[in-house]
């Protein structure tokens, strides 16, 4: 059966893009829709949306919606890119902001988003069977539909959750109850199912209120049954049990693809991985490091948060650097990662490029014109660098964590299984004794161009794990 189903997400790439969320609701909608489904995408229309895309929205309908006192105008501008209709909800006073996800009113853009989102379908004749929401940005959409939305348009729409990083659950005081999600006080707090210490949470309403929730690994999701990985949630996602689901996420093929990618110096694909030494010579070149195509080149594209192992790097940069190997950084975030970086890249100028800042293009040079891809997190629900890592013929250095766990296999030397190099504990000497393994193995050129070919011609694609969503999505609606 062709199902109808609505992406909800608070980035979408290629329109707005922070991490890791944006590349998924990019991509996973278009293989859904190559499977013969009619999937749409909405998110919210931000200032920062490219003026390329922003110059071709049309708009379809506008109406009011009411969030406890508030009546705000709500319009709603669509696009169709590559053969896919994406919505925009458009309320200058909410969304057209500069630093999106650090204003101080999160807790009324995100609720007015969702509510805004289910008042739309009528306006555009769109009745999904699964609307697909995902992360803390879209909790109270999964609460809104059982609680407030139970006419007959709305009553046989299934909701799915996908928690993409439970770390970030947006928590906000109680008070918003009544005054931003126009809900019962005394019911809420009583039945305690929006309220997790003391605090309301918008990602404990998607897992309490969803019909399904999936997280984006097999792994992760038995992790955060734990309370060392829970974040304070695991025993709402235990007190959901077998509705809990890992589908480990995809990659867009088609935007990540050596042989066309515009973006790299040089195209190459796994017949003529040559290429690849091209690329790292003018990354050199860009970056000013010294030319030199045999010491290993290892690249680092992260957020600069706790999560991504950042520390690890930090406790043995030193003796990191005595291992004869050029590093190229690029990421933003936390200042004390960005200084430490911006400091070594100043003390080993020709062998450290420390790019502070976000960068679509260069991080396609770096997956291109890198040997190696370090990925050290502490956890990990997915992860895509290392899957763009693979794919480009950089061979990933991983902890086995979450998603990092189930896409990696470490080489073994014996049986020449494996497509990276990972190591189990959080532990700097653990990781640093990986990266010297992985220098070592560099050094044969046989064995690493069989591990790069290998890692190149993987599948990543979406092709498996859209089916997986479709498998669920079905049960949810028979
Ligand atoms: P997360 O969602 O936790 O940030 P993922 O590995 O799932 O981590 O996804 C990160 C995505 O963001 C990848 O596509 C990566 O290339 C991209 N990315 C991260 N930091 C930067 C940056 N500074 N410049 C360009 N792209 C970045």
């Amino acid at each position: 059966m062709g199902l109808k189903i609505l992406f909800v997400s608070a980035e979408v790439s290629p329109f707005f893009k922070t991490g890791g969320l944006a590349d998924v609701a990019g991509s996973l909608p278009l293989a859904l829709k190559k499977m013969g489904h009619d999937v749409r995408v909405v998110m919210p229309e931000y200032k920062l949306i490219p003026e390329e895309y922003r110059r071709e929205l049309k708009h379809i309908c506008h109406f009011r919606t009411i969030l406890s006192w508030r009546n705000e105008y709500i319009g709603v501008n669509t696009i169709n890119h590559r053969g896919l209709d994406y919505y925009f909800i458009d309320n200058k006073s909410f969304f057209y902001q500069d630093n999106i996800y650090e204003s101080d009113a999160r807790h009324v853009q995100y609720a007015l988003f969702c509510k805004a989102v289910l008042d739309m379908l009528p306006y555009i004749d769109f009745k999904p069977h699964i609307i697909h929401c995902n992360d803390w940005h879209t909790g109270p959409l999964c609460l809104y539909l059982k609680e407030l939305y139970n006419n007959d348009f709305y009553r046989d729409i299934r909701t799915v959750f996908t928690i993409h990083n439970l770390k970030y659950q947006g928590q906000f005081g109680t008070e918003i109850i009544e005054d931003v999600l126009g809900l019962n006080f005394y019911e809420h707090y009583n039945r305690g199912d929006i309220i997790h210490n003391g605090l309301v949470n918008y990602m404990k309403m998607g897992i309490i209120f969803s019909d399904m929730v999936t997280s984006v690994s097999k792994s992760y999701v038995e992790e955060i049954r734990t309370p060392y990985f829970g974040e304070g949630l695991d025993y709402a996602i235990r007190m959901r049990g077998e509705n809990v689901y890992g589908i480990l996420n995809g990659l867009d093929y088609e935007e990540y693809n050596p042989g066309n990618d515009c973006d790299i110096y040089h195209n190459y694909d796994s017949s003529n991985t040559e290429g690849k030494l091209i690329n790292k010579k003018r990354l050199q070149e860009e970056l000013n490091l010294k030319l030199d195509a045999e010491q290993p080149l290892v690249g680092l594209i992260s957020r600069f948060y706790e999560q991504k192992g950042l520390d690890l790097i930090m406790a043995v940069m030193d003796e990191i650097m005595t291992l004869n190997i050029q590093f190229v950084v690029l990421g933003t975030g936390e200042a004390k990662y960005e200084n430490f970086f911006r400091e070594y890249g100043l003390r080993y100028p020709d062998r450290i490029s420390a790019n502070i800042r976000y960068d679509h293009s260069l991080a396609k040079k770096i997956y291109a014109g890198s040997d190696l891809f370090l990925v050290p997190s502490r956890f990990e629900p997915c992860g895509l660098t290392q899957l763009i890592s693979l794919r480009y013929g950089s061979i990933p250095i991983v902890r086995e964590t979450g998603g990092l766990r189930d896409t990696i296999q470490p080489y073994n030397e014996y049986t020449g299984e494996g497509n990276g190099f990972s190591f189990r504990n959080y532990n700097a000497h653990d990781m640093l004794y990986t990266i010297r393994r992985a220098v070592d193995i560099y050094r044969n050129k046989d064995i690493w161009r069989t591990l790069v070919i290998r890692g190149m011609e993987s599948d990543f694609s979406w092709d498996k794990s859209a089916g997986e969503y479709i498998a669920l999505y079905s049960g949810l609606v028979n």
